[in-house]
């Protein structure tokens, strides 16, 4: 078919215009995936030179993930007597640092390979390249099944995803960018795990040894700026149970120059730009730059939200943004109220400049603040938007319930900022912008906004971007009809992308949705869209817990497992 295409593309045919468009773009398209395969073929290649111990193990297949810090592969190996295995081979960047790639294998070694957390086969090291290879799991694009899920699926993943995160946070490790992409679940098995842990940081008694060195980029910057270097990374042994090394090589790099400062600043810009690059799909998020037409159909509007600083780092940004709207600007006055998780951030904000749009000398002299900021921001929690120091395991629990929010409005990504202060607005426009600011203050943060917004209640707010509030007709039962034919819920909110929320039920036949992964594997997901209809108030109070503005009483992963709305699910 697109071979046919192809060819016809210089002879469009002069009755059909629009057909001698497709057929322009189904080569482009043809094109563009040549290129694209010969592209992976040449990265294939190069791993295979970059560390040729791999050939005599893996058959390398297919590129599966690729960020600005790793390219994930899928390769095939006869590892046993038996069949083939699939196995996922990680190689990560020749400049990450070799603490920051033992750290993450230890995470893997340590607390992976149970409770849905990744385990690790082997890892290979030739020179500055490092490959971890793990056991491969086919998994689902999040967006792909977000409008199919049943409500009963969709608990069954938040139980798998608390059981993940409770065993990492049993070994100290904040995970620190817990989103669908990190959390593999294949829908047919039935299987979770959690994957990545390049950006994991250790909690204060973390049992990951590694994890100790590893420092947040931000303190990395602090070292940078008084030029100390002060870990070599030349020497690192695994404790734990370590992978089999093939090579007989040790898994670090002293061959790596690069300072550790500079691959640690890059792995913030590339998670940050990484995550748009994924997937095909048009996003549904309920927040975001293009996404305006959404956010409309949230009734508040999004206030613009400065952080009252004591660093002497000046945020542009949200200095323009309180600029734009000085006129109704609203003053919040740092109470003092310091709690158990604030200690180490100080609430004196008394200075010439406090709620104004200037930053005067005082707060110019004042000692930078540092703090992690890594992740991905529409998943970062309130105390990392605002650059709290304190982070606990609790920030993963608020990526969680940042994925919760969209697997019960069926919107992804929900929140879609390009900076902190954008997102803590966003936040805010849901959460309410005084317990946002409350809450801020607990942990010796205060948040100047221009506008009060209240709080939404959970139930209505997903009901609504569902489409299955009283007040709005339904999505489910009016799927089967083309989007110009239900001018409701889906045109007010995203035009264009209101016919792919309809995709997935288009298959449906009754109440099955019958799909045929790209492995060939037909499932029958019996896909219950009606048990929407009956959601109960535990979901909206669990979710509540998670998105706790207060991270000292914000829900753990042992408590969320522990939730009535898991009452029948056991361990
Ligand atoms: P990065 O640090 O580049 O984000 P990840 O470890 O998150 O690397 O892997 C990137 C992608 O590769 C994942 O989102 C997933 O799609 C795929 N992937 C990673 N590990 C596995 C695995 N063990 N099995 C199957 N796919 C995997
Ligand atoms: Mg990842």
């Amino acid at each position: 078919m697109e071979a046919t295409l192809g060819i016809h593309v210089d002879e469009p045919t002069a009755f059909s215009p629009l057909r001698g468009r497709f057929q322009v773009e189904g080569s482009l398209k043809k094109n563009e995936q040549n290129f694209k395969l010969a592209g992976v073929r040449r990265d294939i290649e190069k791993l295979y030179e970059a560390v040729p111990q791999l050939g005599n193990v893996f058959k390398i297949k297919d590129k599966i993930g690729e960020g600005t810090f790793s390219s994930v592969y899928l390769a095939t190996a006869q590892l046993h007597t038996g069949p083939e295995e699939k196995i996922a081979l990680k190689h990560l960047i020749p400049t990450s640092h070799p603490i920051r790639i033992a750290a993450e294998l230890q995470c893997l070694t340590v607390a992976g390979g149970q409770d849905n957390v990744m385990g690790v086969k082997y890892c290979f090291r030739k020179n500055d390249h490092v490959v971890i290879a793990m056991p491969y799991l086919e998994h689902e694009s999040f967006m792909d099944i977000l409008n199919s899920l049943s409500f009963q699926e969709v608990r069954e993943y938040m139980f798998n995803l608390f059981k993940a995160l409770k065993r990492i946070h049993q070994f100290g490790i904040v995970h620190r960018d817990v989103k669908p992409s990190n959390f593999l679940y294949n829908r047919c098995l039935k299987k979770y795990a959690l994957v990545d842990f390049g950006l994991a940081q250790g909690t204060h008694d973390t049992k990951i040894e590694l994890l100790k060195f590893v420092q947040s980029e931000a303190q990395q910057e602090s070292f940078s700026q008084n030029k100390t270097h002060i870990i070599t990374g030349n020497k690192i042994s695994l404790s734990g149970q370590a992978p089999k090394a093939l090579n007989q090589q040790p898994t670090t790099k002293s061959s790596v120059k690069r300072p550790y400062t500079n691959a640690q600043i890059q792995v913030k810009q590339g998670r940050d730009g990484k995550e748009e690059s994924v997937g095909l799909s048009v996003q549904r998020s309920v927040f975001g730059e293009r996404n305006f037409n959404i956010h409309s159909s949230i009734s508040h509007e999004s206030p613009a939200v400065k952080l009252m600083k004591h660093s002497k780092t000046v945020d542009v940004l949200s200095r323009k943004l309180a600029t734009k709207k000085k006129a109704i600007s609203t003053k919040v006055i740092n109470s003092g109220v310091v709690r158990k998780s604030a200690s180490s951030c100080p609430a004196n904000l008394t200075c010439d400049c406090y709620a104004t749009d200037k930053v005067c000398s005082i707060c110019l002299s004042r000692r930078q603040q540092v703090a992690p900021r890594a992740g991905t921001p529409g998943f970062r929690a309130p105390e990392v938007l605002t650059k709290c120091p304190n982070q606990t395991t609790a920030i993963d629990m608020w990526s969680a319930g940042v994925i919760f929010l969209s697997l019960l409005s069926g919107r992804y990504p929900f929140y879609k900022a390009s900076d902190d202060l954008t997102a803590l607005a966003q936040i805010m426009t849901i959460r309410g912008s005084r317990e946002t600011i409350q809450a801020a203050k607990t942990f010796g943060k205060s948040i100047l906004c221009s506008k009060e917004v209240p709080a939404q209640d959970l139930r209505k707010l997903c009901e609504r971007l569902r489409g299955i509030d009283s007040e709005t007709p339904k999505l489910t039962s009016d799927m089967q009809e083309p989007a110009s034919h239900n001018p409701t819920f889906s045109e007010k909110i995203d035009h264009k992308a209101s016919h792919l929320i309809h995709t997935p039920q288009t298959q449906l036949s009754g109440n099955s949705l019958h799909k045929e992964n790209s492995k060939g594997c037909f499932d029958e997901h019996t896909t219950n869209l009606e048990d929407w209809d009956e959601v109960p108030d535990d979901a909206y109070d669990l979710l509540d817990k998670l998105l706790d503005l207060n991270p000292a009483s914000r829900i753990t992963a042992e408590e969320a497992l522990l939730h009535p709305f898991f009452k029948d699910m056991s361990l």
